[in-house]
């Protein structure tokens, strides 16, 4: 028997929210966001199920090189671009596009030969501050693409900075649209926020990321909230039982302390299969469908659960550490994180099964 943790991938759920993206955005196309291995998902198999996306966006050039080899015809966007020189031969025979979002881009595409044919992605600075051109630099880096023969389309874009909070887009909108005016070229804003929350933000092109997987880009609010099906779920079982005396503590540095006489059980998931080490005490999971809390340190291939609550579990219960019954946004708030983390930190030894809803 193998190790009993496994993350299940349902294809089925992936298919839903993309056809929710659509239902949103109705007017836009969609640009599937798959960076950081489709959040964890896998590259190709997110691939796969979203192949109707009418693109895909990601960071690396051999992963997007790997899309399309594998066929996929449609758009594929670098977010970082390119980052020397050495990059743009790769990018013009594989027709992959590029984010520009420097001045150093540009120069490096000077010398790409007339007809290259190259997708531009031009990334405006709204208040981000990570990366795009200032309002005041955008005209001169239009014009140096426009007259560039080696350049096929130029769409703009920028990325929102609050589209998840009170702050919210107006004010990033309200300079998009003044260093954008007039200009007749395709516009590419929302990301998964924007699109549930902002349809001024939507223009040509969508960038969902995180909805696609199924969840919420919101910090009060669940992805089933929205009409979104979580496509993964990591589980495990139970492999050992313990019964605590009261003042016996669990785990490394011995975090908790049993307040009354109990019952827990040892789950073979750790931090090394991309459970958060930080998760305290609290942190929701669910055993056998019944919602508990996981008890002392998080180590590295074990973790500890209350079976308070669950007087039947036993060696081999099933234990969901996120997704089916145990939203991943709810583990993350107790971690203080946010769902994007956990999803993309499923590591490697994590063996993935696929599932079609
Ligand atoms: C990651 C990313 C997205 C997707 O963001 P979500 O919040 O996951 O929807 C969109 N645009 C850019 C530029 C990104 O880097």
């Amino acid at each position: 028997m193998p190790r009993p943790i496994s993350a299940t991938i349902d294809l089925a759920a992936l298919r839903h929210n993309l056809a929710l993206v659509r239902q949103r955005a109705p007017r836009s196309r969609v640009l599937a966001v798959i960076k950081a291995n489709a959040y964890g998902h896998g590259l190709l198999r997110a691939a796969r199920a979203m192949r109707e996306a009418d693109g895909f966006a990601l960071l690396e050039l051999d992963d997007a090189v790997r899309l399309r080899e594998a066929g996929y015809e449609q758009r594929i966007m670098l977010l970082e671009g390119f980052f020397s020189t050495r990059d743009l031969p790769g990018f013009i025979e594989h027709k992959l596009g590029a984010v520009i979002h420097s001045r150093d881009q540009i120069r490096m595409l000077k010398d790409l030969p007339a007809g290259s044919d190259l997708d531009v992605l031009l990334k405006l600075n709204t208040g981000m501050n990570r990366l795009g051109f200032a309002s005041a630099d955008f005209p001169d880096a239009i014009a140096d693409l426009q007259s560039n023969p080696a350049v096929a389309q130029i769409t703009l874009m920028t990325h929102f900075a609050n589209a998840d909070d009170a702050r919210g887009v107006a004010w990033q909108m309200t300079e998009f649209e003044r260093a954008t005016r007039g200009l007749a070229l395709p516009r590419s804003l929302a990301n998964s926020a924007a699109i549930l929350r902002y349809p001024q933000t939507h223009f040509d092109w969508v960038r969902p990321g995180i909805m696609l997987y199924g969840c919420s880009p919101f910090p009060d609010e669940i992805g089933a909230e929205l009409g979104l099906r979580p496509a993964m779920t990591l589980a495990s079982e139970l492999i050992a039982l313990q019964n605590l005396r009261r003042g016996d503590t669990v785990g490394y540095g011995g975090m908790f302390t049993a307040e009354r006489d109990m019952k827990i059980g040892v789950v073979a998931c750790g931090y090394a299969d991309g459970y958060p080490r930080h998760a305290p005490n609290g942190t929701p999971v669910a055993v056998d469908g019944r919602l508990t809390a996981t008890v002392g340190r998080v180590s590295m291939d074990m973790l500890c659960v209350d079976l308070s609550g669950v007087p039947d579990a036993g060696v081999g219960s099933r234990v969901v550490l996120w997704g089916e019954g145990n939203p991943v946004e709810n583990v993350a708030g107790a971690a203080a994180t946010v769902g994007y983390e956990l999803l993309c930190a499923l590591a490697p030894r994590v063996p993935v099964v696929e599932s079609n809803g």
